[in-house]
């Protein structure tokens, strides 16, 4: 059995470069080796999926680069290809979620730069929620109840934003930088934690779903910048972040459910190059296919 991953070297065919870009070639590199993956290229984001989930304002800025201010809402600049860039690597965690739904297994996408970006522009270098147009897919094609955990050092206010209202969509977020925070609600449920905390709180966060084995897919937005090296908080470690993904991917195979999941973030600093970060990621696909 070998499990989808979503890439395409699209993700990264735009002259706006940031880690949330670029690593996404160094973590195929990595997945291309592994027995239990093979990567697989996405179709990417149309503008009627788009259009579900962001202004039509919004996607004409990234278009054409006009207002510049606005086409570069994401915070990482503006390029005529970063349409086609975001769009792929917003098909990729939507081929993702659907591979979930219709094998039962685990499927992966390596996108990144989605949960902050909102209805009316892009921030913190999310330009298009895949996240949300993964949910819809989702929920086209059958689903009645998603869930999208947010383990990214920030929070996911772009997606709490998107999601309020949208019927089978709900949020579990647990973050350790107040970024994008939002006021935590029924269906957004927020937990900032800490290192010292940090282990207990994502396995307390985990008892936030109600009714976890009814859901029909787990969309997990799997974040490596907690990490101390990464982007994070000093003390959280790799060994927690291994012991965070083994947690995660042996709640929702003991729930029966489906997972989904996606890079999210995790930089370069001083103490780690995109090579470092790509093999935090691996954390991640190891995990997936254990069990
Ligand atoms: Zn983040």
């Amino acid at each position: 059995m070998r499990y989808s991953a979503y890439y395409s070297t699209k993700f990264n065919t735009t002259g706006v470069t940031a880690d949330t870009v670029t690593k996404a070639d160094h973590v195929a590199a990595l997945v291309a080796r592994l027995e239990q993956w093979r990567l697989v290229e996405p179709t990417s984001a149309d503008l009627d999926e788009l259009e579900r989930v962001h202004d039509a304002e919004y996607l004409e800025a990234v278009l054409t680069g006009e207002p510049a201010d606005l086409a570069a809402s994401n915070g990482i600049g503006w390029d005529e290809m970063i349409f086609a860039a975001a769009a792929s690597s917003t098909g990729g965690i939507r081929d993702a979620a659907l591979e979930a739904l219709r094998t039962g297994g685990p499927a992966g996408a390596l996108s990144s730069g989605l949960h902050h970006a909102r209805a009316e522009s892009g921030e913190g270098y999310c330009t298009f929620n895949g996240l949300v147009v993964a949910s819809r897919a989702a929920l086209s094609a059958g689903a009645r109840r998603v869930l999208i955990l947010d383990l990214d050092a920030h929070c996911g206010g772009g997606t709490a934003s998107l999601i309020d209202g949208l019927d089978g969509v709900e949020q579990v977020d647990v973050s350790t930088s107040a970024f994008d925070v939002y006021r935590s609600r029924a269906d957004a449920q927020l937990v900032l934690s800490s290192p010292a905390t940090y282990l207990a709180d994502v396995e307390a966060s985990l008892g936030l779903a109600r009714a976890p084995e009814e859901l029909d897919l787990i969309l997990y937005n799997a974040g490596m910048d907690p990490h101390e090296h990464a982007g994070g908080r000093d003390g959280l470690t790799t060994e927690m972040l291994e012991t965070r993904e083994q947690m995660v991917f042996e709640w929702a195979r003991h729930l029966g459910v489906p997972v989904a999941f996606a890079l999210a973030g995790g930089y370069r600093t001083s103490a780690l190059d995109l090579d470092g970060v790509a093999e935090l990621h691996l954390l991640t696909f190891h995990a997936a296919a254990a069990g």
